[in-house]
């Protein structure tokens, strides 16, 4: 990953919390933020002030670019031989909202025009291993040209003993299965204090990490979270970032950091949901002091719409995906909508000034979508105008005019910082009209609208 350029601390002048001026010292003279910082952000009252620190680095690292992807979350089963007391997803066999999906209902997720499955479940008492490694065979001959980011650390574990091999043997078998990158959840709160009131029974923070090193150490990308908002102390937040921090300075194998909000659902943990002061600032803290990780993501699942269109003047600069219908949240009663359609990434990016760029798992740049003509306020656009209908099976990106492809640029998310929207535009391609395949389980492709009547549809 490419080095970013040096930070811009000129606007950062006239802070009302004399801690983030420390802060602005270091940033300018280099040095890096240690766990005083951490808390000093978390602590500040001066929201702007800690926003405007982050946004600077966030814009070293990724220029005016925000980052999303054309996905589909699959959650297999909530069946789970464990049971965390902040969760309100897992069932146990037999219980009324247990639920198994079959091979079926699977494969008919990916049929579409999407670049990454984000698979991850609950510990079934009886699934083998080998039908996970057939899960990821069947997707991929469903949908060839998605890639599969997969299973947890938690869940890596599990296939361990279930199968009785190592975890190096785990992640050989589904690698050549089809997995390309590891989502990171499992993680919850690098705190023996929480793991012991919250999740005795599940992995801690060695275990944890140590599968994500095994998992760079093969050349797979993975991702981290940090689930706050409980009963973590703001210590135990800074620490999570630090253990993170130095694992990436070992390895350099982690993509993204997601701090994901913690939904109240039936557990009674807590009297009231983080509020969006506070996902802001973890936001913030977790771009300061993780200056090794590319991306700070706002899991607009968990933070809402309108909260993670913020953050990304807050530090982040990537919302994950359009997503589907995402089951783990929802079950805790996030109240964000099931998926959104790639027209609502783009306005929840450009409302926060930001330039979209669809990229795929691997953060490689896939299309740029610049500044819309005029009107260039989109809640000006009427409902019909533009992407307001984007027909099925149709990659979204043909129905923005302007969009352009960048796909045979081989440029990943981190080489965009130093290029402006104009020069990158003048790189690639005009992307209207390209479509992408889609797949029936054999692997044969399926009837897709033509870009023509895709266009007339996009523009009625
Ligand atoms: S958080 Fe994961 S491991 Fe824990 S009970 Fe829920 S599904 Fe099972």
């Amino acid at each position: 990953m490419g080095s970013p350029a040096s930070i811009d601390t000129s606007g950062l002048r006239n802070l009302t919390d004399p801690a983030l001026e420390q802060i602005v010292a270091k940033l300018e003279a280099g040095e890096r933020l240690d766990r005083v910082d951490g808390l000093a952000i978390l602590n500040s009252q001066d929201l702007i002030g800690v926003g405007r620190l982050a946004n600077a680095v966030k814009e070293m690292r990724s220029g005016p670019y925000a980052f999303f992807v054309l996905n589909r979350q699959i959650n297999p089963t909530n069946i789970c031989v464990i049971s965390c007391k902040f969760c309100d997803f897992a069932a146990k066999a037999g219980d009324d909202d247990a639920y198994e999906m079959t091979m079926g209902e699977i494969l008919e997720k990916v049929r579409e025009p999407i670049h990454e499955v984000h698979l991850v479940g609950g510990l079934h008492p009886t699934w083998p291993f080998e039908y996970y490694e057939e899960m990821l065979r069947a997707i991929r001959r469903a949908n060839p040209t998605v890639q599969i980011k997969a299973f947890t650390a938690v869940e890596i574990e599990f296939f361990s003993k279930l199968a009785k091999i190592s975890i190096e043997d785990v992640l050989n078998r589904l690698v050549a299965a089809g997995l390309d990158t590891m989502p990171g959840g499992g993680a919850e709160v690098f705190s023996d204090r929480v793991h012991d009131a919250l999740y005795r029974e599940k992995m801690g923070a060695e275990q944890w990490l140590e599968i994500h090193r095994i998992a760079h150490s093969k050349g797979i990308p993975t991702n981290a979270t940090l689930l706050y908002g409980h009963i973590e102390t703001h210590e135990e937040r800074v620490e999570h970032l630090m253990l993170l921090r130095d694992l990436q300075d070992e390895t350099g194998g982690f993509l993204s950091f997601i701090p994901l909000e913690f939904q109240l659902g039936y557990t009674n943990l807590v009297a009231r949901q983080a509020s969006a002061l506070d996902g802001l600032k973890t936001i913030a803290a977790s771009r300061l002091l993780l200056d090794n990780f590319p991306h700070i993501k706002a899991y607009w699942v968990m933070l809402g719409e309108e909260t993670a269109s913020m953050a990304l003047q807050w530090g982040a600069d990537d919302l994950d995906g359009t997503i589907g219908e995402e089951k783990i949240a929802r079950a805790a009663l996030a109240s964000s909508p099931l998926g959104l359609t790639a027209h609502n990434m783009l306005k929840l990016m450009r409302e926060a000034g930001r330039v979209p760029v669809q990229r795929d798992a691997r953060y490689r740049a896939l299309t740029l979508f610049p500044p819309p003509p005029s009107p260039t306020h989109w809640s000006q656009r009427g409902a019909r105008d533009v992407t307001a209908m984007i027909p099925s099976k149709i990659d979204p990106m043909i129905a923005d005019t302007g969009a352009v492809s960048l796909e045979n640029e081989e440029l990943y998310s981190w080489d965009l910082a130093g290029i402006s929207p104009d020069q990158l535009a003048e790189r690639g391609t005009l992307a209207r009209g390209d479509a992408l395949a889609a797949y029936d389980a054999t692997g044969a492709s399926l009837p897709t609208v033509p870009p023509a009547i895709a266009e007339s549809e996009a523009s009625r």
